[in-house]
């Protein structure tokens, strides 16, 4: 289950519809953060197979439309006590972040939140990027209410502290390194494995000086990152690559883990194998589809650059774990994808002022050529 600091939500699961703790309740009901009357009534349901309105949120909806959800495409561990102790907890610390990535959005990133209120909307055909309520709710909330987030983290650490079988602690942003909360929050973590999600948009001096805070800490750093050079900048917009392969060694060197996870989409795809050839031998790489731009999908290319991406992926050694890929690469892009994409990249190039020289010619004719 998740846990959202700065606006004090609570989720059953990753895709659950949050719940709003209240603190004075928290205070007196030590140990119930992750039993809320909500989260049993919810189990309950769920146990029954039956929807409930926050599994509607993520899962149920989905379905109704004929879609496969999370719910039903992944393989559970069936848990059939509603009290059960809980085993791995992510906290998602704020929406603070300094980077744009390409396929991430309002919710997750305050500097995505600042360039739509500052930019407008980025207009697309069933995929448009805005400032939902949500966006700006929370927003306003992290404004607000610090006070009362203050006394929702330290009841957090209480928690945490009474979770007795809690074995895992995944640290979430928009960018976790950006927390000032950060050290103590891991500070008061003991034998647990700790895990922060990050994309790495943080200084040098900033990434160093929370080192020196952690230094008897074994700590795992799950790595944003999927291309190289001026691919990476544009992806990863905010962080420089060569920046980035610093910080990487200087985590390295200061014997944390360091893990990479890439999310795989047409553009990082066009130079997907430098990366894989830089990182792979020393660190582990895991592979992810991206999931919320439809015309960033990995089928979304022309057919150039679908065989050569195809090409080396079947000839790698890694050939197993890049099957699922292949299989993805091969589907046949409709168009209303493609003019997505060419009207995103636009966009993008008139709000950052880039040019994609890096992209391979016969890619970008091709996502530009008139709608037929
Ligand atoms: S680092 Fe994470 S939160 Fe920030 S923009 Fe990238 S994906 Fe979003």
């Amino acid at each position: 289950m998740s846990v959202s600091v700065s606006s004090r939500l609570v989720y059953n699961c990753c895709l659950a519809y949050p719940e709003r703790i209240d603190t004075e309740w928290l205070d007196k009901n030590p140990g119930r953060l992750f039993h809320t009357d909500t989260m049993l009534k919810d189990r309950k349901l769920m146990l029954q197979n039956k929807s409930c309105e926050s599994c509607h949120w993520g899962c149920y909806k989905y379905e109704e439309q004929g879609l496969k959800s999370t719910r039903t495409s992944i393989k559970h561990v069936k848990i059939k006590d509603i009290e059960s102790p809980l085993k791995n907890l992510q906290i998602s610390l704020s929406t603070d972040c300094n980077l744009m990535c390409a396929y991430c959005q309002p919710e997750w990133s305050s500097a995505w939140h600042r360039d739509i209120v500052k930019n407008g909307e980025i207009v697309l055909d069933g995929s448009s990027i805005n400032k939902s309520n949500w966006s700006t709710l929370w927003n306003k909330m992290k404004q607000k209410n610090r006070s009362t987030d203050t006394k929702f983290f330290s009841l957090l650490l209480r928690e945490i502290e009474l979770a007795t079988s809690l074995e895992q602690i995944t640290l979430l942003g928009g960018e976790p390194l950006l927390n000032n909360m950060l050290s103590t929050l891991i500070e008061n973590i003991n034998d647990k494995e700790v895990i922060i999600v990050t994309g790495l948009g943080v200084s040098k001096k900033r990434l160093q000086s929370f080192l020196s805070t952690v230094k008897n800490k074994k700590l795992v750093f799950n790595v944003s990152g999927e291309s190289t050079g001026a691919n990476f900048e544009f992806l990863r917009f905010g962080c420089e690559w060569e920046d980035y392969c610093d910080k990487i060694k200087i985590i390295s060197d200061s014997g944390h883990q360091v893990k990479f996870a890439s999310t795989m989409n047409n553009i990082s795809l066009l130079d997907f194998p430098n990366f894989y050839d830089k990182f792979s031998k020393d660190y582990k790489i895991e592979c992810s589809m991206v999931r919320e731009r439809p015309f960033m999908l990995p089928h979304v290319l022309d057919d150039i650059s679908k065989e050569k991406i195809i090409d080396w992926m079947m000839s790698h050694e890694d050939k197993q774990k890049f099957m699922l890929f292949v299989d993805s690469i091969k589907n046949v892009p409709d168009e209303k994808s493609r003019v997505n994409l060419a009207n995103y990249m636009g966009q993008m190039s008139k709000r950052r002022g880039v040019d994609y020289n890096f992209l391979p010619n016969h890619f970008r004719n091709w996502y530009s050529s008139p709608s037929i």
